[in-house]
C-alpha cells in the first residue's frame, strides 16, 4: 500500500463508543482510535464532531481515500441516511452526503452488523462462501444475509434483523414492542436472566462473582463461571445455545446457506454455546438428514469487525468509481 494511495479508514459507531481504524486492504487494522459517542439527545453535529476528531486522529495529517461508517442503527437501503437508532440522535440525517462533504472524501455508509459481516465475507471465517448467515449476539441479536457474495440490504435496508422473529408466540415482551423474540431467548439479556433466575436455589460460583446481587451479574462473569466448570453458568449457556439453534434452523429452512457465523460478546464462549447449538440445529433443521447442514462457525473478528467491513465496504465504493 503505497502512501500516496491515501488512508482508508473504517469507523464503528456504537451506541457509547467510537472505535475508528485505518485499515489495509488486505484487511489489516493498522492503527486504531476510541471515542465517546456523546449520547441519543444531543445535537447531531456533536456526533459528527466526534466522529471527526477520530478520523483526523487516525489519518495524522495523511490524504484520506475514503471513509466507511458502520452504524448502530437503522440505515436506509441507499446507504445514505441512518433512519433510527437507539442510541445515537440520528433520524433520518443525510449522514453519508453530510460527512462526505465535511471530509472532502467518498463517505460509505451501512449498519454495523452487515459491516461485521462485510469483514467475515472478505477477509474472515465467510472467505470464498457465496452464501452465509451471520448472527451476532451481543445485548440483542443482530444479523446479515449475504446471498451470491453480495450483502442483502432489503427493500428498506433492514434485511437482517433476525433478533425480532417471534419464536414464542405470547413468549417475553421485547422493547420493541413485540412478544417472544428470538433476542428474548438468545442474546447477552436473555444468558443473564436464565443465570438469575438460577441463582439462591442451588450452590453457585456466580453468586460468589455478583456478591450475592443478581443485578451486579455480568456475560463476562457468567463465560468466566463457565469456563470454571460452574454447572448454572454452563446450563445458561446451553439454554441460549439451544435456542440459538432453533433459530438458525429457522433461518437455514429460508436461505439454505453455506455457512453461518456466530459474532458478538457472547461467542466468546465458543464450543461451550455453539455445541448445543449445533445439537439443536441438526435436531430442528428441516431435512437434516438429506442435505449438508451448514457449519456453524464462530466470527474471526471481534470488537474490530464494524471497522473493517466499513473500511472494505469503501473500498469497493471507491474502485467501484
Ligand atoms: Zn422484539
Amino acid at each position: 500500500v503505497g502512501t500516496d494511495e491515501g488512508v482508508v479508514v473504517g469507523v464503528d459507531v456504537g451506541g457509547s463508543k467510537v472505535l475508528a481504524a485505518e485499515v489495509r486492504s488486505d484487511g489489516v487494522v493498522v492503527t486504531t482510535v476510541a471515542g465517546v459517542t456523546p449520547g441519543a439527545d444531543v445535537d447531531p453535529g456533536l456526533v459528527e464532531d466526534a466522529l471527526t476528531e477520530a478520523v483526523e486522529e487516525v489519518a495524522s495529517g495523511r490524504r484520506l481515500a475514503a471513509v466507511g461508517l458502520a452504524a448502530a442503527g437503522f440505515v436506509d437501503a441507499l446507504g445514505e441516511r441512518v433512519m433510527f437508532a437507539p442510541h445515537l440522535p440520528w433520524r433520518g440525517d443525510p449522514v453519508r452526503a453530510r460527512l462526505q462533504e465535511r471530509w472532502e472524501t467518498p463517505v460509505a455508509l451501512d449498519n454495523d452488523a452487515n459491516c461485521a459481516a462485510r469483514a467475515e465475507i472478505a477477509f474472515g471465517v465467510g472467505r470464498g462462501a457465496s452464501s452465509v448467515l451471520m448472527v451476532t449476539l451481543g445485548t440483542g441479536i443482530g444479523g446479515a444475509v449475504v446471498l451470491g457474495g453480495e450483502v442483502q440490504r432489503g427493500h428498506n435496508g433492514m434485511a437482517g434483523e433476525f433478533g425480532h422473529m417471534q419464536l414464542v408466540p405470547d413468549g417475553h415482551p421485547c422493547p420493541c414492542g413485540l412478544r417472544g423474540c428470538w433476542e428474548q431467548y438468545c442474546s447477552g439479556r436473555a444468558l443473564l436472566r436464565y443465570a438469575r433466575a438460577g441463582l439462591g436455589h442451588r450452590p453457585t460460583l456466580l453468586a460468589e462473582l455478583c456478591l450475592g446481587d443478581p443485578d451486579a451479574l455480568t456475560g463476562p462473569m457468567i463465560t468466566s463461571a463457565a469456563e470454571d466448570g460452574d454447572l448454572l453458568a454452563r446450563e445458561a449457556f446451553e439454554e441460549v445455545g439451544g435456542w440459538l439453534g432453533i433459530g438458525v434452523a429457522n433461518l437455514v429452512a429460508a436461505f439454505d446457506p453455506e455457512v453461518v457465523i456466530v459474532a458478538g460478546g457472547v461467542s466468546a464462549a465458543g464450543d461451550r454455546l455453539l455445541d448445543p447449538a449445533r445439537a439443536a440445529l441438526a435436531r430442528a433443521l428441516v431435512g437434516a438428514a438429506h442435505r449438508v447442514v451448514p457449519p456453524l462457525v464462530a466470527a474471526r473478528f471481534g470488537p474490530e469487525a464494524g471497522t473493517v467491513g466499513a473500511a472494505e465496504l469503501a473500498r469497493r465504493v471507491v474502485s467501484r468509481g
